[in-house]
């Protein structure tokens, strides 16, 4: 990999290759296909093949024009990012349900989007978790970061996982004020588009094992995160190539 980057790559792609070479980004990659959830269509795998790779996207050829009127790149930057007909808020949602499965599977009660408990009520958490076998309560906030935003594209090409880390700390400054004497503890969850996931995420999948291995030992554990890390992988590329494949089947597209 340092004979990699040692080559004359611009900065998209350095962070391109900085982000999939995270831990879980390419693990969609080994997963087989035994259910929904750990499979992609034909023409998926080929978009997140493509983007992977840092290939123009096989669907855009003759198409230069977004919805929102901004030009497109080939490599799938706006089409991911755009908020133009809800695609991001789509693949929010979509990684917020992956989250509470694997929460649940942990054995841990959750609940999506709590409402009505806050005092904020549009600054709640994505998820709250409990685990009535400690008595922790977590407050999950979920997000997408992508390596090439202005915010992180500078960081991005010089550091692994700095997309990540930047939409962490964000996340972390947000105030979740739910009514008085709440303990939860507060966990960003990140994934950058590539498919590398956020330390604190990470931290947090890796805890859920502990639980599960708590309960049911070790080579539970071992099934429970070898499963989990796969579908999460999986779910990230599923995102990515249906908010693509979704832009690109508009009917005002080709102009
Ligand atoms: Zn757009």
């Amino acid at each position: 990999m340092k004979a990699v980057f040692s080559l004359a790559l611009d900065n998209h792609d350095l962070s391109r290759l900085r982000s999939c070479q995270g831990k879980l980004a390419g693990r969609w990659l080994e997963a087989l296909p035994t259910s929904w959830m750990l499979a992609l269509k034909p023409c998926d795998f080929r978009l997140a093949a493509s983007l992977r790779l840092g290939d123009p996207l096989p669907f855009a050829a003759g198409v230069s024009t977004c919805e929102c009127n901004a030009n497109i790149d080939r490599r799938g930057y706006h089409l991911l990012t755009c908020k133009f007909g809800g695609g991001p808020v789509w693949a929010h949602n979509c990684v917020v349900s992956g989250w509470a499965d694997c929460v649940g599977d942990a054995g841990l009660v959750c609940k999506v989007e709590p409402r009505y408990e806050y005092v904020n009520n549009d600054n709640r958490p994505d998820i709250v978790a409990f685990g009535s076998g400690t008595g922790e309560c977590f407050d999950l906030d979920i997000s997408l970061a992508h390596p090439w935003s202005s915010e992180a594209s500078r960081r991005s090409a010089v550091e692994d996982g700095a997309a990540a880390f930047f939409r962490e700390k964000i996340s972390k400054y947000r105030t979740c004020q739910r009514s008085a004497g709440s303990t939860a503890k507060f966990i960003p969850i990140v994934a950058e588009h590539f498919g590398r996931w956020g330390q604190s995420a990470l931290d947090f999948l890796q805890s859920l094992g502990r639980v599960v291995e708590r309960a049911e030992g070790r080579a539970q554990k071992n099934i429970f995160l070898r499963y989990w890390r796969r579908r999460l992988s999986v779910l990230i590329q599923y995102c990515n190539s249906n908010v693509i494949t979704h832009k690109l089947s508009r009917p005002c597209f080709g102009s």
